[in-house]
């Protein structure tokens, strides 16, 4: 063979010999030098990697940097890693008894016992009448199947989302985002938006709780008229959207909408990648809402707790009965991944077996005081909302309002903020006007006042610099 001017090293010879030293045995400048060489960011400017801690390992609902610096896990990394940093031996064991068995089946290909029992349990903790069927690898691609799935069943194209929400970063669930990130994307067609109920629109009108569930309500059907009903395959909705600022719904809408979904023959599908499996103190986000079973249930994030990259896609037995006979037409190599599912389905074992929904529910009104006193006692914060553990401050806009939720631009005094937020200790997620707090649902009460007690020296940071 000759020699080629694109070849690279093919063995151990050429690689920098320090990759045979064992995990944790570079120096902070070595794994610095390499982040700034080789790696990137894709929803931030890329050298904004150059300021992010080195995490060196976690435990309970702790994390340590490569300065020896504790951190406490205040939003569960992106409101996953619902279980903690400590991986139980049960789920250890699971993960390593898969492995022996083997890493890996193609889902099309052949079954494995691990997908039966998986889907087995998550359809034992759905309503009746759903069914947890799919095994993509990430909440995008969980919607981007249940928006598949809905445009095949149906025969209809159109998607009904609200602007405020995130259902992902693939083609057709970034387009069912309603937030800036899908600004990113040549738009594909068929995603029409409707408004939220949002509670500060209403304010201005002065209008009572069940007032806002009638004119939102109103709202929407006269879209659904104005798009067409036989168009309209799915009105898509998280059950709580979560990362537009954990906007709880007023009383009766969700009720509302699925009278709609059944009036014009339109699916619901409710996406419970952030909430489900326990986050607001229901096994699902739309459990708050009396009677309401959609369509279609996506879900991620807390099924494995994130301890290994996994989705589901649940949808009801008319759904089951229609696939069986025709192709759904979507899919990727690692959906239904036999040690993705292992993980999945002892964390999922594990959570029942410890009542973890019993402990958010022990919690959550420690929990929701904590916010209100944020809310009451910081001029900076305007307003708070909790369900479960999972909880947001809105920042006061500038002129002193109510903020809007859209994108707030950082500004100096936001900076100052993030920066006194991890100096106090906190790691977690920050998208002004939103401070969200969503600690893992293991967290006790010691830890959730410890959490609290350093969120008001952030706070008071940031009502200085505003
Ligand atoms: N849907 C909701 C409600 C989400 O909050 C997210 C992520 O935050 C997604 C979908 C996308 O999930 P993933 O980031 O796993 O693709």
């Amino acid at each position: 063979l000759k020699p080629r001017s694109n070849a690279a090293p093919t063995t151990m010879q050429g690689i920098d010999p320090s990759h045979n030293q064992p995990m944790g045995s570079w120096s902070n400048e070595q794994i610095g030098a390499s982040v700034k060489e080789n790696v990137m960011l894709t929803w931030a400017p890329s050298k904004m990697k150059n300021n992010l801690p080195i995490i060196t390992h976690g435990e309970g609902v702790y994390l340590w940097d490569s300065n020896g610096k504790k951190y406490l896990d205040w939003t569960s990394q992106a409101v996953c890693t619902n279980g903690g940093h400590t991986v139980s031996e049960n789920i250890k064991s699971a993960v390593a008894e898969q492995l022996d068995r083997t890493p890996f089946v193609y889902g099309g290909m052949a079954m494995c016992e691990v997908r039966a029992r998986l889907s087995n349990i998550i359809s034992s903790v759905l309503p009746e009448g759903l069914t947890g069927c799919a095994f993509p690898s990430s909440g995008s691609e969980a919607n981007e199947a249940a928006i598949t799935m809905a445009r095949r069943y149906t025969g209809k194209t159109k998607i009904i989302n609200w602007y405020r929400s995130y259902h992902g970063g693939t083609t057709n669930s970034l387009e069912a985002t309603g937030d800036f990130r899908r600004w990113y994307i040549q738009p594909p067609p068929g995603f029409v938006k409707a408004h939220n109920p949002n509670p500060y629109f209403f304010e201005f009108a002065g209008a009572t709780e069940e007032e806002k569930t009638e004119m939102s309500l109103l709202m929407l059907e006269e879209q659904i008229l104005y798009e067409g009903a036989d168009h309209v395959a799915c009105i898509m909705l998280e059950s709580i959207p979560g990362a537009a600022g954990v906007l709880t719904l007023p009383e009766g809408y969700m009720q509302g909408v699925r009278a709609l979904c059944d009036k014009y023959g339109i699916l619901l599908h409710l996406d419970e990648v952030m909430v489900g499996f326990g986050r607001t103190g229901n096994m699902w986000g739309f459990q708050h809402y009396d009677g309401v079973v959609p369509d279609i249930v996506t879900s991620a994030k807390g099924l494995s707790s994130s301890i290994t990259p996994i989705s589901m896609v649940a949808v009801s037995d008319k759904m089951m009965e229609f696939f069986e006979e025709n192709p759904m037409g979507w899919g990727s190599t690692f959906q239904a991944h036999p040690v993705a599912m292992a993980a999945a389905y002892a964390n999922i074992k594990e959570m029942l077996s410890n009542d973890v929904i019993g402990h958010v529910q022990e919690m959550a009104p420690i929990f929701e005081a904590h916010m209100k006193e944020c809310a009451s006692s910081h001029p900076s914060i305007k307003q708070y909302r909790a369900a479960g553990l999972f909880g947001a401050l809105d920042i006061v806009s500038p002129d002193g309002t109510q903020p809007h939720h859209f994108n707030a631009p950082r500004t100096e005094a936001t900076a100052a903020y993030a920066k006194a937020f991890n100096e106090v200790g906190l790691i977690g997620l920050f998208r002004p006007p939103v401070i969200h707090i969503a600690p893992p649902l293991i967290i006790n009460e010691a830890e959730i006042k410890e959490g609290f007690e350093k969120q008001h020296q952030a706070l008071d940071v940031l009502d200085k610099a505003l």
